[in-house]
């Protein structure tokens, strides 16, 4: 545990289908595990009539609720409602996403029977939250610092928002890391021991919604990432639609009716093709069984390997390309990477490391890091060394240098919507380039600066950063005035472009906070609040079903006790009714009353104290005159335990000395 004062600092891998935390403690990393015992929790988020559910809790209800049960924020998060991307999913998803302000996609849920609204940061805020949770809960701490993972090929956008959605859960981020780099740091520390010299690694990261490959040297804890490539846009979620289509296609062939339109059958569906799935990365072939699929009818199907493989072939060999994007980016031939590491759920899949090996001419992958715990172990070593304690073990880690590189090439738009690239990608980051740019009309005394992120040649295809403009350029004919811009990205990935005319001494400069599509400082607040007032709420929710709980088990515990002769031979007639009828209308009570406040369970339950704890103390009370001494019964554990005293929540077996 971590001492008194003490701020550990973790690492989270915020997952499109899970997420997973760890923490630098006793010289080494804790994969943390969830109050379920797992150490990877579903990056789900779900909303009832009574409560706000996350993780295994939401993902457990989703048959029963699936308009209500978001998951894959993360691949709409930092994307607008028109993408491609996202209109494709929403056509997948049980629940509702609509166009809110700024084209921003909305996720739509009922939430206590009112109909609610949240950003895709909130949904994550929501699973970054809970995994700050299980980590404080471990570490018996105030968790406050967070280095966050993200997928490689993250746009500014996509990691401003991740970044965003830490704050709104009440993290400091101290940095936004790519997945695969910190893969790597998990492969290389794993590897320390036992390599000398500098080896070459290709991270190939496919997990359940997003793919991404990095080419990187490690020498002696120095890290340098060499190029990233991939998609933000698929994996394992694509292959579980696939099948879900196919069976939709089978459905309607042999019963001539289509689910495609109802979430729940969908959404039954959805989880059983994912299981098949999986069960497919070690079987030939598997069997689905769905009772009362649709209109009643039982759905019964087999599905084999190759089937499944050639449902998902394109996609899979779509996996191979930015494999050879990478190395090519890293002016590096296949034969030169020394290994080979997966990384991600869907890298289990056989085919996938098929064509992979295939690639790699035979070359044996690497499997020996954790699949699923890799990146949240990364993240945490860096997490120790940019915000920890300061008195940790680190010994292991403290020499460890991470050099990484912009995924995406930086510029400004020139005349004709051309992208002029400042910054290339692959970029070694931090970065500082400058480049002179010349005024395009004659007597221009003003430029206007649009800045880009992306690799395509004509600008508006790009991603829109930000812009800003430089005035007072004096009059002069086109060409003459000399304007030098600068791009300054810094190691968190922030950007500063600016601009000076040196002759005139002119200078103007902007931060690029890419302010489109991303919630204001505002919003954020708001967000803030509300993520306090759910907390709350949740702490309430909590409380209100303890104390339901402990008055059920209350009644239940006194019923039995009734059953047990030697207790209820010493009562008379008057007090067993007594007692049997404060039960009978207790049971009652919460047969109609459910949802009742948590002060009204608790004075239901003080009611039944008032009836039988004076009975039964005076059992003890005149043990010497006759009733049995408590010794003689068999004693009661339990939250609700009859044999507590009053008010106690948290009584166990009864003892004569605490009452005498
Ligand atoms: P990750 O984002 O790394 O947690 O990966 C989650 C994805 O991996 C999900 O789409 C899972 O369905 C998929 N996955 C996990 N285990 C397997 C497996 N044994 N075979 C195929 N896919 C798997």
């Amino acid at each position: 545990m971590a001492g008194e004062g003490e701020v550990p600092a973790i690492g989270i891998d915020l997952g499109t289908t899970n997420s997973c935390v760890a923490v630098w403690q006793h010289d080494r990393v804790e994969i943390i595990p969830n109050d379920q015992g797992n150490r990877t929790t579903p990056s789900y988020v779900a909303f009832t009539n009574a409560e706000r559910l996350i993780g295994d809790a939401a993902k457990n209800q989703v048959a029963m609720n699936p308009v209500n049960t978001v998951f894959d924020a993360k691949r709409l998060i930092g994307r607008s409602f028109s993408d491609s991307c996202v209109q494709d999913d929403i056509k997948l998803w049980p629940f509702k996403v609509i166009r809110g302000p700024g084209d921003k996609p909305m996720i739509v849920v009922t939430h206590k029977g009112k109909e609610k609204q949240f950003a895709a940061e909130e949904i994550s805020s929501m699973v970054l939250g809970k995994m700050k949770e299980i980590a404080e809960a471990y570490v018996g701490s105030t968790v406050k610092n967070a280095v966050v993972t993200v997928p490689a090929y993250f746009n500014d956008s996509q990691r401003q928002a991740t970044k965003d959605a830490g704050v709104i859960a009440g993290l400091n981020v101290l940095r936004i890391i790519k997945e695969p780099t910190a893969a790597a740091i998990a492969y290389g520390l794993d590897k320390k021991s036992n390599c000398k010299g500098k080896i070459n690694v290709l991270v190939f990261d496919l997990g359940g919604g997003t793919f991404d490959v990095s080419v990187l040297t490690i020498e002696e804890g120095f890290f340098e990432v060499k190029a990233t490539a991939g998609d933000t846009h698929l994996g394992g979620e694509d292959f579980d639609n696939r099948m879900v289509d196919h069976f939709v296609q089978e459905f309607k062939r042999r019963h001539n009716k289509d689910i495609s339109g109802s979430p729940r059958p969908l959404r039954r569906l959805r989880t059983a093709c994912e299981r098949a799935k999986r069960a497919l990365s070690s079987a030939a072939q598997t069997s689905t069984e769905i009772d009362a699929l649709f209109d009643g009818i039982d759905f019964q199907s087999t599905i084999t390997r190759p089937r499944f493989e050639e449902l998902n072939m394109d996609l899979f060999s779509k996996c191979i390309d930015p494999v050879k994007d990478c190395l090519r980016d890293a002016k590096m031939d296949k034969i030169e990477v020394h290994d080979v590491v997966l990384v991600g759920g869907s890298t289990r899949i056989p085919k996938v490391q098929e064509l992979l090996q295939e690639f790699f001419n035979g070359k044996e992958l690497c499997k020996s890091i954790n699949q699923d715990e890799a990146v949240a172990y990364g993240a945490a070593v860096q997490a120790v060394l940019l915000g920890g304690t300061g008195n940790e073990n680190i010994q292991k880690v403290q020499d460890l240098v991470l050099v990484d590189v912009t995924p995406l090439s930086l510029g400004v738009q020139t005349i004709g919507e051309v992208m002029s690239v400042v910054i290339p990608r692959n970029t070694p980051i931090p970065a500082r380039k400058e480049r002179v740019f010349h005024t395009s009309s004659d007597n221009q005394t003003v430029v206007a600066f649009r800045v880009f992120e992306g690799e395509r040649a004509r600008s508006t295809d790009n991603y829109f950063l930000g812009k800003f403009k430089l005035h007072g350029i004096p009059p002069a004919p086109k060409g003459v005035p000399k304007i030098n811009v600068c791009f300054d990205l810094d190691a968190n990935g922030m950007l500063h472009v600016s601009a000076e005319d040196k002759f005139a001494g002119q200078k103007n400069q902007i931060t690029i906070t890419n302010d489109k599509g991303r919630l204001s400082k505002e919003q954020i607040e708001r967000m803030v609040q509300e993520a306090m007032k759910f907390k709350y709420e949740d702490e309430q929710f909590k409380k209100k079903v303890k104390a339901k709980i402990g008055l059920e088990d209350y009644a239940y515990n006194m019923k039995n006790t009734m059953k047990v002769d030697s207790i209820s031979s010493q009562l008379s007639p008057a007090e067993k009714e007594k007692i049997e009828d404060a039960i009978e209308d207790a049971v009652e009570w919460l047969a109609r009353n459910q949802h009742a406040e948590t002060y009204e369970f608790e004075e239901k339950r003080s009611e039944l104290e008032s009836i039988w704890n004076p009975i039964i103390l005076e059992i003890y009370r005149s043990a010497d005159g006759g009733r049995v001494p408590i010794q003689d019964h068999p004693p009661f554990t339990g939250s609700g335990s009859p044999f507590t005293e009053s008010g106690s929540s948290s009584g166990f077996g009864f003892k004569l000395e605490e009452v005498d």
